[in-house]
Order: structure tokens, then sequence, then C-alpha cells
């Protein structure tokens, strides 16, 4: 049993607090909403989510999740703070959306009770929220079954990424909420690539994800320097 948990209150706070806002295009998660498609296709282009089993880490209001089950998966969407559970349910409720299920557990929790039981996990837009993510990416790779995806994206961390997702984002465009990035707690690439492959998680694919003011636009592409995202997939062999 994992004895304190790898959760930041002050952040679940935070997420909490906007709970109400959630499934408000034009609010405070206008952007989640706006990257939701680009990151479904890639997912579903690398493993077809159709009748798949999919676990959501820090799911929210369930935005991926409730697009995921859309597309015939089933789904189930974990976080660890409580108004956004109960908003992705309102919303499942409220849209029909089928096949998908909400849970307030940790990952660590859940990797204990049921490991190897999905084909797929998704874990986005979390990590940089979360005291010790190693734990988290090692936990996605306990719940996934040997040969299934797991897909993880960040913020980067470098000057470029600062400026522009923490300054950029929250000071200047008000993209988001001042305060929703920390800097320090924000992981490069080959950091996650790292905690990937110690938990015998194989590094498949990597996307970058632009975003031009002028359009509003969001787009995937080749640079990984500010958001990013990674395929990883368990190795059927593990490593000794
Ligand atoms: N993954 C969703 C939501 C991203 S917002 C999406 O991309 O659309 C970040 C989410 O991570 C919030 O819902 C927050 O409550 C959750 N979170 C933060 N710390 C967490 C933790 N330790 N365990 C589980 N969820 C956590």
């Amino acid at each position: 049993m994992t004895s304190t948990l790898n959760a930041d209150p002050a952040e679940l706070a935070k997420f909490s607090d906007l709970a109400h806002r959630w499934w408000d295009m034009d609010g405070e998660f206008r952007p989640l909403h706006q990257i939701n498609p680009l990151r479904l296709e890639w997912i579903n282009s690398i493993c077809p989510l159709k009748d798949q089993q999919v676990l959501d880490v820090g799911c929210g209001g369930g935005i991926l999740a409730d697009a995921m089950a859309r597309t015939g998966a089933n789904v189930l969407g974990i976080d660890l703070a409580t108004k956004p559970l109960k908003v992705a349910e309102l919303h499942a409720l409220e849209a029909q959306t089928p096949r998908v299920q909400y849970r307030e557990i940790s990952v660590e929790t859940l990797a204990e009770q049921q490991p190897g039981s999905f084909d797929v996990v998704t874990c986005m837009e979390m990590l940089e929220h979360v005291p010790d993510p190693a734990s988290v990416v090692r936990a996605c790779a306990m719940l996934v079954k040997p040969g299934g995806w797991v897909f993880f994206s960040t913020l980067n961390r470098n000057p470029k990424s600062f400026l522009l997702a923490i300054v950029g984002a929250e000071y200047v465009l008000n993209l988001l909420p001042r305060g929703t990035h920390e800097y320090a707690k924000m992981i490069r690439p080959s950091e996650l690539a790292s905690y990937s492959r110690h938990a015998d998680l194989d590094l498949r694919h990597t996307r970058g994800m632009a975003y031009n003011p002028l359009t509003r636009r969001y787009w995937l592409n080749a640079d990984t320097s500010v958001n990013y995202l990674l395929a990883t997939q368990k190795s059927v062999v593990p490593s000794l």
C-alpha cells in the first residue's frame, strides 16, 4: 500500500475550484477542448480505441475520457479532485455518453488493485501537477497489459516553454488562469522518456504541439520544445 498520497492538495483544490467551468468551451479549459480532437486522433491512429479497455489518469472533467468513449472504447476516468469527477459524471449523464465511468482513486492504488487490466492508459496534462511524476508513470505501466499503449502529454522545461507556457499563456494571452503551471514541475522529454524506460515502457512516438495566438489554433508537429506527447508501449518481456 502506498503510505503517502502522491498528490498536491493545492493543485487538486485549484482544479476543484474551477470544476463548474470545465465544459464551458470558452472558459478556463478552452485550451483542453481545443487540443482534444488533435490528441484523440493521434491516439486513435496509433492504437484504434474501439472496444479497448482504456484508463484515463487525471481525467478532470472528462474531456478526453468522454471523447474516447464516444469513439467506442470502454473508459474509466480517475482523478483525486472530487468536483471535476462529479462534473464529468454529470456531463456523461446529460450527454448520454456510453461506456464511461469515473472513480476517485489514486493511480498508484488502482495499480495495486488491478494490475495489467487495461489495453490503453492515457495521462494527459497531469504529470506536471504531481509531486512524484515517476511514480505515476510506474503505476500507469503496471496498469497496462503487456504490449498495451500508454500515452503521456505534459509541458517541457526550458526558457522557451517558460516564456510561452507561463508568461505567454497565463499573463499575456490569458489562455490559462495564473498559477496553472509551475516552472520547476515541468518535465523534459528526456526525463519522461527515462521514467518510462525504467517502467518497461518503450518509447514509440513523440509529437509536439504548436499554437498560433493570431488564429487561436493548435496543431501537432515535430517540435517538442513546449507542449509534447509521448506514445509508449509496455514491453512484452519485462527487463531484468
Ligand atoms: N487529463 C485531463 C485534465 C487535465 S487538468 C485533460 O487533459 O483533459 C489536470 C488534472 O490532473 C486535474 O483534473 C487534476 O485534478 C488532476 N490531478 C492533479 N494531481 C493529481 C493526482 N495526484 N492524481 C490524480 N489526478 C491529479
